[in-house]
């Protein structure tokens, strides 16, 4: 017998040992899944690492299966993932069993078959009132997983064992695998150069199919087109072809295709035929950095549209002369089809995979084993990419790195940006992260030179960047009321550009959940005296509170900055903005973008669609809409109140409001038509705004860096938030205060224990929210702090009734 460590795919924090005998170890390969018991269950668990002593004081069980043929993860993956849930504190087969796509993982079920010539005695236990099942049962002799699970978990799963001890029936485990089917699709090639002689001859719609796909091809990146994307523009193709092919000028093919998220082809990106300077000096940076095969963090800072995915191209092409693999993270799925397109252009699609969202589990088990047999060499997708089975990487791209969509805010709560720097380091190879608008943390890591900066300071052929205007709303207000949407500069401006026939960009970041109270008088927003961070309303209890400290003030309260009593919860968000522009520009057509429509996927991308095809004038929307779409028709980007991600409670949210409004001023402008940018504000001094307006991202580091080094926030002191939830709200309030009082007494002097106080959001979905926040500026004592806490939680804070969640290096607190 050799012994096994093995990761179950269930809440266990240590790996457990399973053995196997050793006659048959060739089959068995870290990163392979088994199928293993755990207590009276059979559950999923994935080798990692076949272990040489073998002597072990307790007994050791058996595996009950070998899942896989061929590992799922390359085993230089595991020591990753063993950082990853000790890090984060999160069991280490959850991990493993949370990077790997949906899909993948099997699913188990039960069969229940009636023992032969039993029938008539199974019968007779249940006369009255038969359930559909039960007769099911009798008349079929089986029951399938799928009818078995309606049942199981009722009142019938008890008789169902006994039955089974008497005999009567057998219920089998069993484990169905994914399906993988693979999309084809017929696709068209033209055979050879059309002579004119040839073309002359050929019938009015041969005539027309033919141009139209030469046409189609040309501008395809392959030599192949689908059949349905020629025959959607021209229904009669359909019957044409078939002569056209009997005559040998087009071929039919089935080929496996790949579906993107629009369900097109990407379009085609020709190369650059000249680098700007600047793209050449940072290239001359990055290929011998690749070349030496070195651990090598880079930040590349680029203003928006300096050309950084032409670097990301140049660099990908390096890696691969290198025999290296190169993974590009995206911060969003149709960011991902952009991208996409740009790397299926340069590199054609044998070399490409894709993982994202809108592929089937099939499709994704596909890209999956395609990625772990080295047969695609570059790896796109969006968050959980960095887990991919790649082998050998030589590069790992991070485009946007600042934006929050790479931390996952739920079950595990990584940020993929830092771990891919991890992921590089363990893999020796470079890792680049780009931005316009780098994170704090990033930057600071630039400034200290734990991170080499390369910095674009020009857009592409020198295109300016957008002029600027800020209007004070404070200006324009009538006297203690909420501003009005939209001042007539703004107005004269979407005016001017509808008329030019450009298009339009409206943004609002407001979440409609955080209740902003802000004084009409001087435009602040009410803070904490001791945490910098926007006091939330709890309107309950009508007072305005910290969530990070507690400190709490009545909501009748004066102004701190100037007095006034005319404080007010503002509330507006984009559905009012969009209705009051319909109002205003009836003939404009108009669409929205944010959390309530965004997340209907195909919603989402077909509009992003219309917006590049000119299909939109103004499109409204939030954060959404800011990242790094690239409309070049774009020619005015109207900022309605930039204050409104000031006002959430968060020590984040002055580098937030200037990352978003840099963003959403690099939309502007993009083509060759020059852009305009008018942002309305009731902070017209806030230095978030100044410095974004100026494109001057050090200037805005510096003021924003003194704040968190006065308060000690990140990158001065790392973060660790611990949340608990329940339905009962004093039993929360009560496992909260239970909770600080045992951090304080866990924690050494040198870390702070915030809190407990209640979550912005007090409560969602039914829950009671409270947090603790621990702030340490040296991160093993803080995380040997919680430690502490976590392996000595009394039983009041491991109930049922108490939800305990630790979020490292929380990049939200709401
Ligand atoms: P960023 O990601 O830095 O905002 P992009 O990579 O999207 O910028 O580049 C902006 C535009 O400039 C794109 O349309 C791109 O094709 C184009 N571009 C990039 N490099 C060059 C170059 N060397 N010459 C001409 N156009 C370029
Ligand atoms: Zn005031
Ligand atoms: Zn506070």
């Amino acid at each position: 017998m050799i012994h096994l460590e093995v990761a179950v795919a269930a809440p266990v924090a240590e790996t457990l040992t399973y053995s196997y005998p050793a006659a048959d170890k060739k089959d068995l390969t870290p990163g392979c899944r088994l199928l293993v018991p755990l207590g009276r269950r059979k559950v999923t668990g994935y080798l990692l690492a076949i272990e040489k002593k073998t002597k072990k004081d307790y007994p050791v069980k058996p595996i009950s299966d070998i899942l896989d043929q061929e590992p799922l993860f390359p085993p230089s993956l595991i020591p990753f993932f063993r950082w990853i849930a000790r890090y984060y504190r999160f069991p280490l087969g959850e991990v493993i069993r949370q990077s790997l796509p949906a899909g993948v993982n099997p699913q188990y079920g039960r069969e229940i078959e009636i023992i032969a010539h039993r029938e008539d005695e199974l019968a007779a236990k249940v006369t009255d009132n038969r359930p559909k099942w039960f007769s099911h049962l009798l008349t079929e002799k089986k029951l399938s997983p799928a009818q078995v699970r309606q049942i199981w978990g009722g009142k019938w799963r008890r008789q169902l064992e006994k039955w089974q001890a008497d005999g009567l029936i057998t219920i089998k485990e069993i484990i169905s695998r994914p399906r993988t089917r693979q999309k084809t699709e017929v696709c068209l090639a033209i055979t050879c150069d059309l002579q004119p002689e040839v073309f002359s001859k050929l019938k009015p719609s041969e005539k027309k199919t033919m141009e139209l796909l030469t046409d189609l091809i040309s501008r395809s990146p392959k030599t192949t087109i689908p059949r349905r994307t020629l025959t959607r523009i021209y229904p009669g193709g359909g019957r044409a072809l078939k002569g056209l092919e009997a005559i040998n000028l087009v071929t039919l093919s089935t080929e496996q295709v790949y579906r993107d998220p629009f369900g097109e082809q990407p379009p085609h990106y020709p190369p650059p035929a000249v680098l700007s300077d600047e793209q050449k000096e940072a290239l001359t940076r990055i290929k011998p950095a690749i070349k030496s095969c070195q651990f090598k963090p880079i930040l590349l800072h680029g203003v928006t549209g300096s050309g950084k995915t032409e670097i990301y191209l140049q660099a990908a092409q390096e890696s691969l002369a290198n025999e290296k693999t190169v993974l590009v993270l995206v911060p969003e799925i149709a960011l991902a089809t952009q991208m996409e397109g740009h790397f299926l252009s340069r590199f054609g699609e044998k070399q490409v995979a894709i993982l994202h969202s809108g592929l089937s589990a099939g499709e994704r088990y596909d890209q999956w084993l395609r990625i772990s047999r080295s047969q695609a060499r570059i790896i796109i997708g969006a968050r959980s990419a960095i887990f991919a089975p790649i082998t050998q990487p030589g590069l790992i791209i991070v485009d946007e790195e600042h934006d929050p969509a790479y931390k996952q805010e739920d079950g595990l709560r990584y940020q993929a940006r830092d771990l891919a720097v991890l992921r590089a380091q363990m893999a020796e190879c470079v890792v680049i992260l780009g931005s316009a608008t780098p994170a704090l943390t990033t930057y600071h890591h630039g400034t200290s030179g734990k991170y080499q900066v390369l910095t674009l300071h020009k857009r592409i052929e020198d295109r300016p960047q957008p002029e600027v205007k800020i209007i004070d709303l404070k200006e324009i207000k009538q006297k203690g009321s909420p501003p009005p949407l939209f001042s007539a500069q703004l107005k004269d401006a979407i005016n001017a550009t509808l008329d030019a026939g450009n298009q339009i960009i409206i943004f609002l970041n407001r979440r409609g959940y955080a209740s902003l109270m802000l004084c009409l008088d001087c435009g602040n927003p009410v803070q904490c005296p001791h945490c910098q961070v926007t006091l939330t309303l709890h309107k309950g209890r009508n007072i305005l509170t910290c969530h990070y400290c507690n400190h709490s003030i009545h909501s009748a309260a004066i102004c701190p900055n100037c007095q006034s009593t005319k404080i007010k919860e503002i509330g507006f968000g984009t559905e009012r903005v969009k209705e009051e522009l319909a109002g205003l520009y009836p003939e404009a057509r108009i669409a929205r973008l944010d959390q309530d429509t965004g997340n209907n996927r195909r919603h989402f991308l077909t509009t992003l669609q219309k917006v590049r095809k000119g299909e939109i004038d103004i499109l409204v929307g939030t954060q959404m809409i800011a990242k790094g779409h690239h409309f070049p028709n774009v020619t005015l980007v109207g900022v309605v109140w930039a204050d409104a991600g000031l006002g959430l409670p968060d020590y984040k949210a002055g580098e937030r409001t200037f990352q978003l409004l840099a963003q959403v001023t690099g939309r502007a402008g993009r083509g060759e038509k020059p852009g305009q940018v008018i942002i309305q504000t009731n902070q017209p001094d806030h230095y978030s705004l100044i410095h974004s307006c100026q494109h001057d991202y050090p200037g805005f580091f510096q003021r924003e860096c003194q704040l968190r080094r006065v308060l000690d926030f990140p990158p001065y002191s790392r973060l660790i938030n611990i949340g608990l939830a329940g339905e009962d709200p004093a039993k929360v309030e009560k496992a909260a205060i239970t909770a600080a009082n045992l951090l304080s007494q866990t924690c050494r002097q040198q870390i702070a224990v915030l809190g407990p106080a209640p979550a912005p959001l007090a409560r969602l979905r039914g829950q009671y929210r409270w947090q603790i926040l621990l702030k340490g500026k040296n991160p093993p004592l803080l995380q040997a702090s919680l430690d502490r806490f976590l392996n000595s939680l009394p039983r009041e804070l491991q109930s049922s009734a108490i939800k305990l969640t630790v979020d490292v290096d929380p990049e939200n607190m709401l």
